[in-house]
């Protein structure tokens, strides 16, 4: 049976962004398969202080520079809606192959464990209009990667990356290019 290993943050007035996360986050050895460090946000998440701590640093970090919020199928849509409501933008959901329908842009990409396929239905924002891109976690980058290229073939122009925590040893930045990536936790 996994058990979550949890970190300690000492109680203190007024707790960042990053003392939410840790103090909340949950880390599940071998899960989903064996060498899997699995990082469980739905802690951070379940507790309203730090949600409501992740939400506004993200908001707050990209203030004014978007006017859409995409997130990524599943625990980036989460995000994004809360961001989407807070900042007054708009919510594109980018989702796993074969669930959306009309016209779609698809791409394929490697995952820290198998591969995947997202895509995003075609025309619901404006030519041009500047895109933040959302997730929980960034792994190997190949996601939020193959998010910013469908936001950019879609017409878009991308704003940047809020993810709430980043597997650093993967170094998945080195796949975002030159994108302005904002993490809250770097473990
Ligand atoms: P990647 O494409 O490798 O950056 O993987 C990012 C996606 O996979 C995110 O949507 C995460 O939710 C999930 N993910 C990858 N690795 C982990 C991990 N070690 N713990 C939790 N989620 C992960």
């Amino acid at each position: 049976m996994n058990s979550p290993e949890t970190s300690t943050v000492p109680s203190i007035v007024a707790r960042t962004a990053a003392d939410e996360v840790n103090a909340h986050l949950a880390s599940y050895p071998d899960f989903p398969k064996d060498g899997i460090l699995f990082q469980d946000l739905n802690p951070v998440f379940a507790n309203a202080a730090a949600f409501r701590s992740i939400i506004d640093a993200l908001v707050s970090r990209f203030q004014g520079q978007f006017d859409a919020v995409a997130g990524i199928e599943a625990r980036g849509f989460l995000l994004a809606a809360a961001i989407g409501y807070a900042a007054d933008a708009a919510v594109l959901a980018v989702r796993k192959g074969g669930k959306l329908p009309g016209t779609v842009l698809t791409e394929e990409y490697d995952l820290e464990y198998g591969s995947a396929r997202l895509e995003l239905e075609v025309g619901q924002l404006p030519a041009g209009s500047r895109v933040l891109i959302v997730d929980d976690v960034l792994a190997t980058g190949g996601t939020i990667a193959a998010t910013a290229r469908l936001v950019e073939r879609a017409g878009y122009s991308l704003t940047g990356v809020g993810v709430v925590l980043e597997l650093a040893d993967l170094n998945g930045r080195s796949r975002l290019g030159a994108a302005d990536v904002h993490t809250i936790v770097s473990v």
